[in-house]
């Protein structure tokens, strides 16, 4: 079967399989989405959020980029994670990554890709805060293992490092932040055991931040007052602009 024909003929069978079991389940699902996780992933196809986490549909909200990157300049993920937790309501949320990531790869290597390198250096970044654990695995396998899994820790920290998620801490619900690793080779999803609230503390005299009700300034009141209203002479605004118009 050619182009996605195969797709729409899978979708015409697993809509009647969905309505075989259940005749309401798209009608339910039409009525709102309340998902308990946030999943951040890879984009790799090998690691689909809701197969290799047994969910089915309204039980995750997902976002995927190349290495599932947190990065805070990310208006994607933000946005994402913003109304995940402040929304939605999510109450876990997993970094997962995955042995043999493409990503993690190509920023161990000294190749340059374009410009994906702007993104890639993100994970070099995590090879130089983890530095000296990193080089002392002599075994090339097992170092590309461990920076997956420094790579889950980080973006699980950058997670912590915002704003989001500080604010999330304080209210009453406060979403707990995990850190996983898949492996494709045999399915395995492992719990890293990362400590993201103990991360926020160990943190927090740098990153913490508390928003600040904006007042006015003598100096911007001063300023209020003393502006008399436009001019009449342009010259008076631009200078230069008289000797010009006279030309
Ligand atoms: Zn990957």
């Amino acid at each position: 079967m050619a182009g996605i024909s195969k797709i729409l003929e899978n979708n015409k069978k697993w809509v009647s399989e969905r309505n075989a079991k259940d005749p309401n389940f798209f009608k339910n699902l039409a009525n709102g989405q309340k998902p308990k996780y946030l999943f951040i992933g890879c984009s790799d196809s090998r690691v689909p959020a809701s197969g290799i986490t047994g969910t089915g549909p309204g039980e995750m909200f997902v976002h995927r980029n190349i290495a599932n990157m947190v990065v805070h300049t990310d208006m994607n993920l933000l946005s994402v994670l913003q109304y995940a937790v402040e929304v939605l309501g999510v109450q876990d949320i997993l970094v997962v990554g995955h042995y043999g990531c493409g990503g993690v790869a190509a920023a161990a290597s000294n190749k340059q890709y374009g410009l994906i390198d702007n993104w890639l250096v993100n994970i070099r970044d995590v090879i130089r805060a983890h530095e000296t654990e990193y080089l002392r695995i002599k075994d090339d396998a097992q170092r590309a293992r461990r920076l997956v899994e420094l790579n889950v820790i980080e973006q699980v920290r950058n997670l912590a490092k915002t704003n989001i998620i500080q604010n999330a801490m304080r209210g009453d619900n406060p979403p707990r932040l995990h850190g996983l690793v898949y492996d494709i080779a045999d399915g395995v999803l492992k719990d890293l055991r990362v400590d993201g609230e103990e991360m926020m503390h160990e943190m927090e005299h740098i990153y913490a931040t508390e928003a600040v009700a904006a007042e006015p300034t003598q100096q911007a009141d001063n300023q209020a007052n003393s502006y008399e209203g436009p001019t009449e002479d342009p010259a008076e605004v631009v200078p230069g602009f008289e000797a010009k118009a006279k030309k």
